[in-house]
């Protein structure tokens, strides 16, 4: 079983997934850490962000096992990962070790940006999980604050709209819903609503291919 979860930055497609994998036993991939790693390990040994070639060849060392959630989540690494997502021979590389994950048994759930459409195009579960760029912004605020931190909504909107536009605006697999993608809007729904949606749509799905 592939469960494929799309959607923007901050939609809650993260927390659905983790939650997903969880309930059924299965494997989790967050293939934007894939994107992040490649981007930090460009950060840290000071190479350019903008050099395809030097970029490919950082995605290919990636090791899925090795990522950290809490290492990559800084700010400045998500804009960096945004930009070398932009680079066909990086994102080619990436998909190759995604697609690999995905035929994991008994079954995987891999979200991101493109895996309805291009990572795994075949996925018996597709979501595309999006909320209005206000109420993510707001929720990646009171992320920030809860945790202790101080932070600005306005430069937060400004960022998430840019995210946005970048990832949309891409010629190679730009976030879209997949033709036959379910769309939960989040704006108004808790993530426990959106999780009984989620099961609903597998459990038939699991009975269709039982
Ligand atoms: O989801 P997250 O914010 O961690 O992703 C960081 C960046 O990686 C995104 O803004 C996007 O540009 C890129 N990405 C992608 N395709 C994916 C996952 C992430 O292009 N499947």
């Amino acid at each position: 079983m592939i469960i494929a979860i799309d959607g923007p930055a901050a939609a809650g497609k993260g927390t659905l997934a983790r939650r997903i994998a969880e309930a059924y036993g299965y494997h989790h991939l967050d293939t934007g850490l894939t994107y992040r790693a490649t981007a930090k390990a460009l950060l840290d040994a000071g190479l350019p962000l903008d050099d395809e070639a030097i970029a490919e060849g950082m995605a290919r060392k990636v090791d899925l096992a090795g990522l950290d959630r809490a290492v990559l989540s800084r700010h400045e690494i998500g804009e960096a990962a945004s930009k070398i997502a932009v680079m066909p021979t990086v994102r080619t590389a990436l998909r190759e070790m995604q697609q690999k994950f995905a035929q994991k048994e008994p079954g995987a759930v891999l979200d991101g940006r493109d895996i309805g459409t291009v990572v795994c195009p075949d996925a018996p579960v597709k979501l595309y999980v999006t909320a209005s760029a206000e109420v993510r912004a707001k929720r990646r605020y009171e992320e920030i604050v809860e945790a202790g931190g101080s932070a600005d909504y306005d430069a937060i909107f400004e960022d998430v709209k840019r995210r946005d536009e970048r990832d949309m605006g891409r010629t190679d697999s730009p976030l879209k819903p997949a033709e036959d993608a379910h769309l939960l809007d989040t704006s108004e729904m808790s993530i426990e609503a959106a999780f009984q949606t989620a099961k609903s749509i597998i459990d038939a799905a699991l009975s269709r291919n039982a």
